[in-house]
């Protein structure tokens, strides 16, 4: 048979150029990209050399089993496992989170527990853990946040613990406003109650470690006593290519617990640690021979790096007039609060073309036109409303965090341009 290869690249390549860029850092979501030409090739190299291997049967292929092996080990090393510590390898945040919930349920059933499980957890807590209350049918019972900070108090989450709760869930950061949840007392009361408590990880899991702001991470990872498992994506700051996370459980009737295994059907025997059956090895790949070429060297390079880029941009925006922080905070410091006269210069500016295009789905100007009607954050304070309410506070949430995601990665017109002329100036200074 013969096709022409050249023809069929150049049309993906066409493909390609209308996306956003995943290189040279003007997209600030997605895409996690480490500055080094010659990781990015090596991951690929590493990545295709698994192009043909099923990850499904790592006794067939013993290669994903060292691998994940490794992988495994760095990911406790670096988030304060013991010996006692095990985990696996998944396709990504949402797999390790909804892990982390179908797990953390069957144990509580296996302690006894009947009727509706219930996760608590901030209401900044990843959607990924509302969609594993749905797929897994448990009750998702959302604490209110500060809207100023976005940041919770223990007790708010403590008073609401039961013997009907099955998880609580907190962020290392949160995503949405990059908070650091109160992890040590809220695990203490956790394991007061024999309660499961994760640590979603998933975007500080790979970065946090190597932050060269110790103040910045209070204890947040598996030193701290109570927390039974946690999540961190390779495919954040791992630098990976998108496909690979590492869920941790601390002891291994935990992670038993993760398995699904059946001999009851005249197939094959069915041994899967994690949801998928047939899998890539790609990612994994990839992201082993990124560990092997950083180490904890290279990835504390990196992180500084970032840190130091995340002053500068911090700068650079309070110099904007009538722009400012909200407050300095670890790890993802690349999203700005605007007041409310910056929110009027944003909805008033005219989106075309290029800037328009790069917007992710569901951001149009419409939706920005209507941006300075409320505080974004102010949906998220729906602690004492009905049930009615609740679905519009979640509705109208839902056009704010929009509105809101879009005005953070691409600020528009006059700021956009101040901005990039501030940061022109202080990289001048700098
Ligand atoms: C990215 C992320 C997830 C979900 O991960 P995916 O890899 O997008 O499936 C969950 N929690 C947090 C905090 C995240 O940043």
């Amino acid at each position: 048979m013969t096709f022409d290869d050249a023809a069929i690249l150049a049309e993906l390549d066409d493909l390609r150029r209308a996306d956003a860029p995943t290189h040279g850092g003007r997209v600030l979501s997605y895409v996690y990209d480490s500055g080094m030409p010659e990781l990015d090739e090596l991951a690929a190299q590493a990545s295709r050399r698994m192009q043909s291997v099923n990850g499904l049967d790592p006794t067939t292929f013993t290669s994903v089993a060292a691998l994940e092996r490794e992988v495994v080990a760095f990911a406790r090393d670096i988030l304060g496992g013991d010996e006692g510590v095990v985990g696996s390898v998944t396709s990504g945040g949402t797999e390790s989170c909804l892990l982390a919930v179908r797990t953390a349920r069957d144990l509580w059933r296996a302690a006894g527990g009947i009727g509706t499980p219930r996760i608590v957890a901030p209401v900044t807590a990843h959607a990924a853990f509302r969609k594993a209350a749905e797929l897994f049918e448990l009750a998702f019972d959302p604490v209110p946040v500060s809207p100023e900070t976005g940041t919770v108090e223990p007790s708010a989450i403590i008073e609401r613990l039961g013997p009907d709760v099955a998880l609580v869930v907190v962020s290392a950061p949160s995503y949405p406003f990059a908070a650091m949840d109160p992890i040590a007392p809220v695990a203490a009361a956790c394991a007061a109650s024999g309660i499961s408590c994760h640590v979603d990880a998933c975007i500080g899991g790979w970065i946090l470690p190597f932050w060269p702001d110790a103040a910045a991470r209070p204890g947040w990872d598996l030193r701290v006593p109570g927390v039974t498992s946690l999540s961190a994506d390779l495919h954040k700051y791992g630098y990976a290519p998108k496909g690979v996370s590492v869920p941790l459980h601390r002891g291994r009737d935990r992670h038993r617990a993760q398995y699904f295994a059946t001999t009851d059907w005249p197939g094959y025997p069915v041994v899967n640690p994690t949801l998928l059956g047939s899998k890539s090895a790609g990612a994994l790949a990839a992201a082993w021979a990124i560990i092997r070429a950083l180490g904890v060297e290279g990835f504390a390079q990196l992180a500084g790096r970032a840190a130091r880029a995340t002053a500068a941009l911090q700068a650079a925006v309070a110099g904007i007039e009538g722009c400012g922080w909200s407050e300095p905070r670890p790890a993802r410091c690349s999203r700005w609060r605007p007041t409310s006269r910056c929110r009027r210069s944003a909805a008033s500016t005219r989106t075309t073309g290029p800037i328009r295009r790069a917007l992710p789905g569901g951001c149009s100007r419409a939706t920005r036109t209507r941006a300075g009607r409320r505080h974004p954050s102010s949906a998220y304070d729906a602690s004492d409303r009905d049930a009615g309410d609740r679905v519009g506070a979640a509705r109208a949430g839902a056009g704010a965090r929009r509105r809101r995601g879009c005005r953070a990665r691409h600020p528009v017109g006059r700021s956009r341009r101040r901005a990039r002329g501030d940061a022109g100036r202080h990289a001048r200074a700098a």
